[in-house]
């Protein structure tokens, strides 16, 4: 039981040292303005990976997509034109994120989908990068980034959802006779704060 207690006392002592130098940090008004810009609130997901593992099991280009926000060049994703049938899943933790259903050809040369396989499979976010407002689209599980959601989509839902084809896996029909019971699978995860590193 004391060693319990100790325990906690504990985590709570580097927990109110972590907060008391993220506070110091913030008073500086232009460090501030960037913390809110990037608005990375949401800083824990359901599934964790170490960067170590997500660097040796993603390309470059995923790794630089998913964890570092980046986005392809222009009809460069291998998932651009592709339509065959099945579904789309996260490339980091394998949540399905859409269904071949509702992709669409935008024109973009961005892979892109009117709709969710479910509400809460993506997260939204507002990103204010490169002088824009735009939303962002992150893997509900894992926090993996992948692209962006904009208005200008085809009926029924008026949406497009923009999707790097480098956070995007590729289930097809055939092969997945379950493609939704893979979902729960890290639900208690490993929930370690890695690092603080993906600070910018
Ligand atoms: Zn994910």
């Amino acid at each position: 039981m004391t060693v319990c207690l100790m325990d906690v006392l504990l985590r709570r002592g580097l927990f109110v040292a972590l907060q008391l130098a993220v506070s110091s940090s913030v008073r500086h008004p232009a460090l501030r303005a960037g913390l809110i810009g990037a608005r990375r609130t949401k800083k824990t997901w359901p599934v964790s990976f170490s960067q170590d593992e997500l660097r040796k099991r993603l390309t470059p280009k995923q790794y630089h997509i998913t964890q570092e926000r980046g986005t392809e060049s222009a009809f460069t994703g291998e998932f651009t034109d592709h339509k065959d049938e099945g579904t789309y899943t996260c490339v980091v933790c394998g949540a399905p994120l859409f269904s071949s259903n509702t992709k669409f050809d935008s024109g973009s040369g961005w892979p892109s989908f009117f709709d969710l396989l479910k509400e809460e499979s993506v997260t939204l976010t507002d990103d204010f990068s490169y002088g824009m407002h735009r939303v962002e689209t992150t893997c509900s599980q894992c926090g993996a980034h992948l692209g962006h959601l904009f208005d200008d989509g085809p009926r029924p839902t008026g949406k497009r959802y923009c999707i790097n084809s480098g956070s995007l896996a590729f289930q097809p029909k055939d092969t997945a006779p379950s493609a939704s019971s893979s979902t729960a699978e890290g639900g208690a995860a490993s929930g370690s704060v890695t690092d603080g590193k993906t600070e910018l």
